[in-house]
């Protein structure tokens, strides 16, 4: 890898300085299993690496506010809590759609050094992106190799973007479908975003998976604690499929929230997140809106799990993820719902 000058600040006030209003420029480190495998392929050379890993207090922390209406109480997650504790934390048992995902990445290496930040602001793994001969788009190339190349592992969702990678992160999509809001601190103080506007599908080097800006950190997210009708509950699920049990990402994910009324079996503000299908984590209106006020049941799971695939423009060596993605879609809704794994 290229030579770089190291800091490991103590506090994010100390650490915003350090970083640099373009890309390129500066990295954030925090587990560094993104970030130093990219270092040592010349994927990135920054000149300098800023450490986060000294940064104590809430960074770190995982809190929670009681619900008043005794449903999930509201949670706040630091952008330095590493993916074990999520997976394993008592605070999160409510949230089986976020702690299920978070169990599932990689095998245990990368869970106790891998952070929640790094996972929502890692690179995508696209192939082309990864091999350091390659300039494909984001790397100040003409073309996205994978268009028309190897691209089984790729977007299925494509229309209007040059760029065909999925994004890379297992979180994103159960943290978007609980409604999650992100702390992000810049020169200019912090500032929340909902976290399904924290993604973009990027198309040049000037720009990241995420909309954050290069002199940004995010600090944590935030969701729960809404109120909830009595009778009713927080369903919430996540479902991946992939092609190994364990050290790999998944072929294709859906997580899915909603409330679930007791009285008649009936979903409300429901909302569908796809993974690993599109540049994005992709809400879909479209799923949620097969499933919003009815009762859940294999009918209406079927139907949601149909309309979210009703977009897909899949390439040419990936179309098998669609039925992939369907049972994803079908089995995150029923799993949320209650029933019993058949499968
Ligand atoms: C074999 C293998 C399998 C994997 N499978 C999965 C999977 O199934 N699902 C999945 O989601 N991931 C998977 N991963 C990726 C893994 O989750 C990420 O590498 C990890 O989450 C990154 O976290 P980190 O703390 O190590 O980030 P780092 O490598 O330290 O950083 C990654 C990037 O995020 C930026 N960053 C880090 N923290 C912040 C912050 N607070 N604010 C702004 N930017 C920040 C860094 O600058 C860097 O660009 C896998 C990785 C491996 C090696």
């Amino acid at each position: 890898m290229n030579n770089f000058i190291y800091y490991q600040p103590t506090h994010v006030q100390q650490a915003l300085p350090l970083l640099e209003e373009r890309w390129g420029v500066a990295e954030l480190l925090a587990g560094g299993t993104d970030l130093l495998d990219r270092l040592k392929d010349y994927v990135s050379s920054p000149q300098k690496v800023i450490s986060l890993t000294a940064i104590q207090g809430p960074f770190r922390e995982i809190s929670a506010i009681p619900n008043p209406s005794g449903g999930p109480p509201q949670v706040t997650v630091g952008a330095g809590v590493k993916l074990a504790d999520i997976a394993e934390s008592k605070l999160l048992r409510d949230y089986p759609a976020l702690t299920t995902a978070a169990a599932q990445i990689a095998g245990p290496q990368i869970r106790n050094m891998g952070t929640l930040g790094g996972s929502l602001c890692q690179r995508n793994r696209c192939w082309y992106f990864r091999d350091e001969h390659i300039q494909c788009l984001l790397k100040g190339g003409r073309k996205c190799y994978a268009q028309e190349g190897e691209n089984q592992f790729h977007a299925i969702f494509t229309q209007g973007h040059p760029c065909v990678m999925v994004h890379p992160s297992t979180l994103a999509p159960p943290l978007i479908a609980l409604g999650a809001v992100a702390q992000i601190a810049g020169p200019k103080g912090t500032r929340e975003l909902p976290l399904e506007k924290m993604f973009q599908a990027p198309s040049k080097p000037e720009q990241r998976e995420h909309t954050l800006a290069p002199n940004e950190i995010l600090l944590s997210v935030t969701f729960g604690g809404v109120p909830l009708p009595s009778g009713s509950r927080l369903a919430n699920a996540s479902y991946e499929v992939k092609q190994k049990e364990t050290s790999d990402w998944p072929l294709v994910q859906a997580s899915v929230a909603f409330v679930h009324l007791g009285p008649g079996n009936r979903a409300s503000k429901v909302r569908i997140v796809l993974g690993h299908v599109a540049p994005v984590p992709l809400l879909s209106p479209e799923a949620a809106q097969e499933l919003e006020g009815k009762e859940v049941n294999e009918k209406t799971a079927t139907a949601a799990a149909e309309a979210a695939v009703a977009g897909a423009r899949p390439l040419s060596q990936n179309a098998y993820k669609i039925p992939m993605l369907k049972a994803a879609v079908k089995r995150a809704i029923l799993l949320a719902a209650g029933f019993k794994p058949y499968w």
